[in-house]
């Protein structure tokens, strides 16, 4: 049996609290112990509470002196393309140059481009990226995070992406949730109707059979996929047993967010251009609106989603980076806190709920991670400073001292 205690935490942010996502004002209640301890043993959390009962409980169990630091549920990343090759560096230089995502997606570049390299990367040079990747998760102070296929666009090689997911998991101690992401964008060589019935017919039940993700998503936006045929296909994989996500409202108020409250989905995501009418389609069913804002800051608009609408409706808003070579290649979490904060006027609370345990509850990982309590996973954090609103406030550069996984120092 292998035990650990951590001590001394300036502040040991738990989010204990009611089962199920946060939503209105919980989403400020983040149940700090001052001075705070957590004991483990074999990789979850046994004790939490003030560092001199946790002191007294341990025993002679190692322990780890967090020295006066905020330490934290590791955080959940809800929204990843995780697994890709090459870059898209002559995208941002063309958006520098004041083209937009539409203009440069006609031009060559979008996701095409990166479904092109994808495309002819061994796995073993995928696997060896997605590690690498895998790495800066862990070093930001991410401990989960949810990854998309989507760069394949053929069975073959939507399928060898959802592998190297499945490798991630084995592999390292970042835990990844897979997500089904054929309908990210059309085939040049294919016709809209022929690829929908493709990923129908063929990529869906494959991915099924072979227990290859727990989610199916969309990218619904005008030239991609419309609502009908988004409708088709989540229809589908929802009959397959596949929970659903999706990309909606992103560029254009598409009727993305209705569509998915229609379904019901698990999470609607980007939703930059949802309207009250989409917000209350959300509420009425229940769907968690995942907020991206680092692609709308490096897309270098100023299109932030609703959040503080969202919140005072009652939705159980998530933040998430949606890291990916073209318009969010970030993994870091705290950066995404800033501009939560700054950009769209989330409190420090409510953007480190939205990135601990309502992401978790948005994969379906509630009752294991997001939070420090007995019970769970011992996956947490250790930021080099005292008071948890730093962690939103400094940035641009990393304070993640040491990360935890599973109880075992991970970075
Ligand atoms: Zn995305």
């Amino acid at each position: 049996m292998s035990a650990l205690a951590i001590l001394h935490a300036s502040q040991l942010v738990t989010l204990a609290g009611p089962k199920g996502p946060r939503s209105g004002e919980e989403m400020s209640e983040l149940a700090i112990i001052r001075d705070g301890g957590m004991l483990m043993r074999d990789g979850n959390i046994g004790v939490v509470g003030p560092s001199d009962e946790v002191k007294e409980k341990a025993g002679d169990v190692e322990s780890v002196d967090a020295g006066g630091r905020v330490v934290l549920p590791g955080f959940v990343d809800a929204h990843t393309h995780l697994v890709f090759a090459g870059d898209r560096l002559d995208d941002f230089e063309r958006r520098a140059r004041g083209e937009t995502y539409e203009e440069i997606a006609r031009a060559g570049g979008g996701i095409w481009s990166t479904v092109t390299r994808t495309r002819v990367a061994s796995d073993a040079d995928l696997l060896e990226k997605a590690k690498k990747h895998a790495n800066w998760f862990l070093q930001s102070g991410t401990t989960t995070v949810e990854a998309k296929s989507g760069y394949g666009l053929t069975v073959e090689d939507e399928l060898k992406i959802l592998r190297v997911i499945q490798r991630l998991n084995r592999e390292t101690p970042l835990e990844c949730v897979p997500t089904f992401l054929g309908a990210h964008a059309i085939p040049h060589d294919s016709s809209p109707d022929e690829y929908v019935d493709l990923i129908i017919n063929e990529m869906l039940p494959r991915v099924a059979q072979e227990n290859l993700a727990e989610f199916c998503d969309i990218f619904c936006e005008r030239g991609y996929f419309d609502v009908a045929q988004s409708r088709k296909i989540l229809t589908a994989a929802k009959n397959l047993g596949l929970k659903l996500r999706g990309h909606v409202d992103q560029l254009t108020n598409s009727g993305g967010a209705k569509l998915l409250g229609e379904l019901g989905a698990m999470t609607a995501d980007h939703l930059e251009k949802t309207d009250e009418q989409g917000i209350a389609a959300l509420k009425s069913t229940n769907v968690q609106p995942v907020l991206l804002p680092g692609s709308v800051y490096a897309l270098g608009s100023t299109s932030y989603p609703r959040a503080r609408e969202m919140i005072d409706t009652g939705l159980a808003v998530v933040l998430a980076t949606d890291f990916n070579p073209g318009s969010s290649p970030t993994v870091s979490m705290p950066m995404i806190l800033s501009l939560a904060c700054t950009q769209m006027k989330m409190s420090p609370a409510e953007a480190i709920t939205a990135s601990t345990i309502n992401a978790a509850y948005s994969l379906g990982r509630g009752e294991k991670a997001g939070s420090l309590e007995p019970g769970k996973l011992a996956n947490f954090s250790v930021f080099d400073c005292e008071d948890y609103r730093e962690l939103a406030y400094w940035f641009g550069f990393s304070r993640a001292h040491s990360v935890y996984v599973r109880g075992k120092k991970a970075s």
